[in-house]
């Protein structure tokens, strides 16, 4: 164990989400030795009287305005094409016919390519340039791919790209001309990340699979800060998140602890709710088991490219923030997602990913559990662009 003592204002360690074991920064690391995800911790007491949400006014509107509680050291590397501070929209008309107080949407379908893959690849591929990786590879089920062939290109590193040969044409289409090396697979994302894995021991390819990696997460957390910032200084009663890998409901979870330490907010936190498709479920399943793991889900079929993950190496940290948050699990069918999409179009001009469609399908659901009251304030997650699946549609059609 090497703990880093000097700690410089933002100094970092990186820490085994399931030992506490700690390890020094400056190297490649993937996962624990434990096999379990790393998390990036600073030294947050040294950073707090300067670090303020004052202090942040009129620094540039994307993510990289939360530098002090970011991985990467060197400003040259950090690779930036826009992402992150995207605009929370706020909706009174989908409130209304929602029954709640208020609901804002997220809107992560603009991103640079159009899903808030970016804001994790943007910091994945700057740190791991950073730190000397030459070669870049990813497993993904679709938008994980185009950003990290858009990062992997503005770095100027060759980025290798496994995808499902299901993947919708339009992020195809991106990662070919994005200049990755493309190899397409008749499988599922597992399978894309065992052909990933065996070309990183082999060949020294560095493995940007979620979690797998400690500074995806760290991209995504910056939705945390966001909100809290978009929020004038406050945080919603309810965070509805479509789950996949639960990078971002991990890494929100995590940016809610260090803004307590950093004195933004006390220990109240948003409700934490997490969406799957009736089709791949494994998060929903465990939740309702009261299990701390998830079993990875059989025959995983959704239209939702994101939201088809049988099995996540963080589940143990998204059922957590479930259950310490006092939120829970729900699974929709593919055809409620597209009529919401067509519900949410109308209402607020946002065309949604499958995924942020499966956000607002949810709420009337934990509405008649009882887990959304009629006076919260809601923020659903519209993680991608709609228009990255045009010509994909749901099984047996739209239902
Ligand atoms: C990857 C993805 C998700 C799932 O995100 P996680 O943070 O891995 O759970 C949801 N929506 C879209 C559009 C995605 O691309």
């Amino acid at each position: 164990m090497n703990r880093v003592d000097t700690r410089m204002p933002g100094a970092m360690f990186l820490e085994c989400t399931a030992t506490g074991e700690e390890f020094e920064p400056e190297q490649l690391m993937g996962l624990s030795p434990a096999g379990k995800p790393l998390f990036a911790r600073y030294d947050l007491g040294a950073i707090r009287d300067g670090f303020t949400p004052a202090a942040l006014a009129g620094r540039p509107p994307t993510l990289w305005r939360y530098r002090e509680v970011l991985p990467v050291r060197d400003p040259g590397r950090c690779v930036s094409l826009g992402e992150g501070f995207t605009p929370l929209v706020e909706s009174p008309r989908l409130a209304r016919g929602m029954g709640v107080g208020r609901l804002w949407i997220k809107d992560e379908g603009q991103n640079p390519t159009g899903s808030f893959k970016d804001r994790g690849l943007c910091m994945a591929v700057s740190r791991a340039w950073e730190l000397g990786a030459a070669d870049l590879a990813i497993p993904s089920a679709g938008n994980a791919a185009g950003s990290a062939a858009a990062y992997g290109a503005a770095a100027g590193l060759p980025v290798h790209v496994v995808v499902p040969h299901d993947t919708p044409v339009p992020i195809l289409a991106e990662i070919r001309a994005l200049g990755a090396d493309l190899q397409l697979l008749d499988g599922l994302i597992s399978d894309c990340g065992a052909v990933v894995r065996e070309r990183c021991d082999r060949d020294g390819w560095w493995d940007l699979s979620t979690l797998k990696e400690p500074y995806r997460v760290e991209g995504k957390k910056t939705m945390g800060y966001e909100l809290y910032e978009q929020l004038d200084g406050r945080l919603p009663d309810a965070i509805v998140y479509p789950t996949g890998g639960g990078t971002g409901l991990i890494g929100m979870w995590k940016a809610f602890a260090e803004m307590e330490v950093l004195g933004w907010i006390g220990s109240a936190r948003p409700r934490m709710f997490a969406v799957q498709s009736t089709g791949c479920a494994p998060m929903v399943r465990a939740w309702e088991e009261g299990r701390e793991e998830a079993v990875p889900w059989e025959d995983a079929v959704t239209y939702a490219a994101g939201l088809r993950v049988p099995g996540a190496v963080g589940d143990f940290l998204i059922l957590r923030a479930l259950r310490e948050s006092g939120g829970g699990a729900v699974a929709v069918p593919d055809a409620g997602m597209r009529r919401w999409v067509d519900t949410v179009g109308a209402a607020t001009g946002i065309f949604a990913a499958p995924e942020g469609g499966a956000t607002a399908a949810a709420v009337p659901r934990l509405r008649e559990m009882g887990l959304i009251g009629a006076g919260d304030e809601v923020v659903l997650f519209n993680t991608g662009s709609g228009l990255k699946y045009v010509g994909m549609e749901p099984e047996g059609g739209r239902g």
